[in-house]
């Protein structure tokens, strides 16, 4: 039986269920179903949030990768360096443009090595696409003078790390444009799909807001696209939860603390420091990494494997592109993610240490 679940969505307190039941009435009421007012008001937050001029509101985060990058004109012919570890979104958001990507292998902590980029930039590279992985920010003032010093476009993935500072700023505050998604799996998770890019330049943004609606806003289409809109009930939805983000980060922060604390030695544990970053996952480097997750799995706590193919590993992409990302492939094979979601106790949290520490044990 599951003791402890790796995610564990569904909304179990009735104060927050009221409200957002309250917010899809109001959606239901005023009517304005496509692009109401909720996703004006979303975007608004967001903005300020990352502390960037402009939000634009999109149905998920892939979506917002992917016309990002078309915003910015790369296509055929084009090269986008980024990570091999990450979900593949990133990697179809680059490829479905025309663009070819090019792989950069990863430091220990899972997010693109910043010493190894000027290596990989060539004549024909057009943007640089780090993934703050997991929640932690990538070593971004490294990566925002490379981009200067040879006039790349910065887009930054930051699907997992909505709500992530360091001293310099958010998450998707350092790029040409910080690309976010909201699905359920990720920090601020709306009750299904959508995503946002976030951007300080008006001509980007009027571009994009265009963009996400065939590039047709107005009934004159420039640039043809799918339609990418945010959905207005779930911008509602999540104005609502954007007011427990916080306590929810407080929350899978405390666990990493302690299982850092814990279990530090016995498998490589990521660093845990203040508002530093967020934990969407908390994920240990193992080479028993099979095993323990077995034995989680049959104790009750429901460890996962998060990323078990890099990204051009997967059929789709095998054998097209050249890896030498040896880091990336020990990762890839020693990743385990613990359960360390909002819903979860202290308590649940040290029966999982306990747990790990007796399969250390026998
Ligand atoms: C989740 C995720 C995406 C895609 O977001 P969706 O909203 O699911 O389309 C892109 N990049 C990374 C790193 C992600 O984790």
């Amino acid at each position: 039986m599951t003791k402890v679940r790796f995610r564990n969505l569904g909304v179990k307190n009735q104060d927050l269920k009221s409200k957002l039941l309250k917010a899809v009435e109001e959606v239901l009421d005023h009517g304005q179903w496509m692009l109401g007012p909720e996703v004006g008001a979303f975007e608004e937050y967001v903005a300020g949030e990352c502390g960037r001029r402009h939000a634009i509101g999109v149905g998920s985060g892939t979506v917002a990768l992917y016309l990002a990058l078309k915003s910015l004109g790369i296509g055929h012919g084009d090269e986008v360096i980024t990570t091999p570890l990450s979900w593949v979104a990133t990697l179809n958001a680059i490829t479905l443009t025309g663009a070819t990507p090019v792989f950069v292998d990863i430091r220990e902590d899972f997010n693109i090595d910043e010493t190894l980029i000027r290596a990989a930039i060539s004549s024909k590279t057009k943007a640089l696409l780090p993934v703050h992985m997991m929640g932690k920010m990538c070593q971004m003032e490294p990566i925002v003078q490379l981009a200067k010093e040879y006039d790349l476009h910065l887009v930054e993935d930051a699907a997992q790390a909505f709500g992530a500072k360091i001293e310099q700023g958010a998450a998707g505050s350092f790029g040409t444009l910080g690309c976010f998604s909201m699905n359920p799996m990720k920090t601020l998770a709306a009750v299904g799909e959508a995503g946002v890019i976030v951007t300080d330049s008006d001509e980007l943004a009027e571009d994009l807001f265009k963009r996400r609606y065939l590039g047709a806003l107005g009934g004159n289409c420039q640039a043809p696209e799918l339609n990418g809109k945010i959905d207005t009930l779930q911008a509602a939805m999540l104005l609502v939860l954007k007011d427990v983000l916080h306590e929810k980060l407080e929350r899978s922060f405390a666990i990493a603390r302690l299982y850092s604390q814990e279990l530090d030695g016995l498998v490589v544990c990521p660093e845990v420091r203040n508002r530093e970053h967020v934990f969407l996952s908390y994920t240990v480097l193992t080479e028993h990494r099979e095993q323990l997750n077995k034995y989680l799995n049959q104790k009750g706590v429901e460890s996962k494997i998060q990323y078990p193919l890099l990204m051009p590993e997967q059929d789709a992409y095998r054998g097209q592109y050249e890896l030498n990302t040896p880091v990336a492939k020990r990762c890839a094979a020693q990743m385990l993610s613990l359960p360390n979601q909002d819903g979860m106790s202290l308590e649940e949290a040290q029966f999982v240490v306990e747990k790990v520490k007796e399969f250390f044990k026998s």
